[in-house]
């Protein structure tokens, strides 16, 4: 398995090699400096020792070389290791992350010409979430049992997480340009302009921030759900797949939501969005010449039912036995045989029950049920009816803040 990540993720991020081969080439001078700053937060996690550093190290060279597939496989080693050595998988992959932005001002070090910039961080952040992805794989591959769930989680994470890194990169962009002008101008108003760019991309930068720390605070405790909305946002989540690659390959795939006034069920949100992904992803994946996916929920006494229909490809009597075996897929690499595996687990954890009808040829129609919340209708607040006036003293120690946008926001807020 490791190795086709591999092939895919070089060949993925193969537009970025130049640019890559350019940078690791530029940080040499400073490339020690680089390594130990990556060894001090491995460090900080008091993680059993691995070759952290080493790996980086051996990232560089093959970079330096242009040998994208080496780069990534010293990464897929470091993983294998740490997976062994019993590192937390998501500690793995806050060391990655914290990686790559302890990287900046490396990279704002190297590249002082503009027109590189925004290429680069392109390119790193392209590299990162491969090596993300080769660490995840890795884990996997050393113990599936005991690391699948959390890799699973993240990997929806990542959907809407993608977008939220690709902007705070911008945002880099934007501040560290700015804040290089504003050292090379002592013209007042020129200042005060960029002074307002440095400050909005800040808030910009904490608006980011929020998003990335809501889609970290997996719901855990709430185990109330609210089921349209999950499904519509699972729709929302997986519309890269269903819309932009089906018209990439030039097919259609339509999504049609056929919702009822149903009550909240039992189950914590997250578990329950990661099963509709699970599900919606099939019905695309079982639609290569297009097709139509019918997302339905009722209520039936004290359940709420959801059906998820599709007019794919089907599946045989067989195929449908095995269903909620881990690792059980007809499709091969990169495919992991695991969306059944969670949506049986997650449904058993909360009472749900699931049933599938389907005929080669002709679709699948996926049916699940879920009990309905027992505290119904307390969680949901009143809507708000009254206005009053306040105060709002806003205290805050950096000064980008207390402009009046971003008061005016909190205030909304
Ligand atoms: P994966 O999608 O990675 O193969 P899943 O557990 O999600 O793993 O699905 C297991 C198998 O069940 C698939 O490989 C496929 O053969 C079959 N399957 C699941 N959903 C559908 C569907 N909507 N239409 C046809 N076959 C399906
Ligand atoms: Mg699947």
């Amino acid at each position: 398995m490791l190795d086709h990540i591999l092939d895919q993720i070089t060949d993925q991020t193969h537009d970025h090699l130049s640019v890559l081969t350019e940078f690791a080439v530029r940080s040499e001078p400073f490339a020690n400096e680089m390594f130990r700053a990556w060894n001090e937060i491995y460090r900080a996690t008091q993680a059993p020792p691995t070759a952290f550093e080493e790996a980086f190290r051996a990232f560089f060279s093959a970079l330096k070389q242009a040998n994208l597939r080496e780069a990534y496989t010293a990464f897929g080693t470091w993983g294998i290791e740490a997976a062994r050595a019993r590192v937390e998988y998501d500690t793995a992959l806050q060391l990655v992350r914290d990686s790559q932005r302890a990287l900046l001002p490396f990279v704002l070090r190297a590249y002082d010409d503009a027109p590189h910039l925004p290429l680069l961080l392109d390119a790193l952040s392209a590299a990162f979430d491969a090596l993300v992805t080769v660490t995840s794989a890795a884990y996997l591959t050393v113990a599936p049992e005991r690391w699948v769930d959390r890799v699973a989680t993240h990997t929806v994470g990542q959907l809407t997480g993608g977008a939220a890194h690709a902007l705070n990169n911008l945002l880099a962009a934007i501040l560290g340009r700015t804040q290089l002008l504003l050292a090379q101008t002592s013209d007042a108003g020129m200042r005060e302009e960029l002074e307002a760019i440095q400050n909005t991309a800040a808030v910009g930068a904490r608006m980011v921030r929020r998003l990335q720390d809501y889609l970290q605070s997996a719901e855990t405790t709430n185990t109330i759900a609210d089921v349209n909305a999950l499904l519509r946002d699972a729709a929302e989540l997986t519309r890269f797949m269903w819309r932009d690659q089906a018209e990439a390959r030039g097919v259609v795939i339509d999504v049609v939501k056929d919702f009822a006034d149903v009550p909240p069920a039992q189950i914590t949100a997250s578990a329950l969005r990661q099963v509709f992904v699970a599900l919606i992803l099939n019905a695309v994946e079982a639609l290569p010449n297009g097709g139509l996916i019918t997302l339905r929920t009722e209520r039936k006494g004290d359940r709420v039912i959801i059906t998820i229909v599709d007019n794919g490809v089907g599946m045989s009597d067989e195929t449908r036995a095995q269903l909620g075996k881990a690792s059980f897929t007809t499709k091969g690499a990169p495919h992991l045989g695991m969306g059944w595996h969670i949506v049986t687990k997650t449904l058993q954890q909360f009472q749900g029950t699931w049933s599938v009808e389907s005929k080669v040829g002709r679709g699948t129609t996926v049916t699940l049920t879920l009990p309905i919340a027992k505290t119904a209708g307390r969680g949901i607040k009143p809507p708000m009816t009254t206005t009053r006036a306040a105060n709002i003293l806003v205290i805050d120690n950096e000064p980008s803040v207390l402009s009046l946008g971003a008061i005016a926001q909190i205030a909304r807020a």
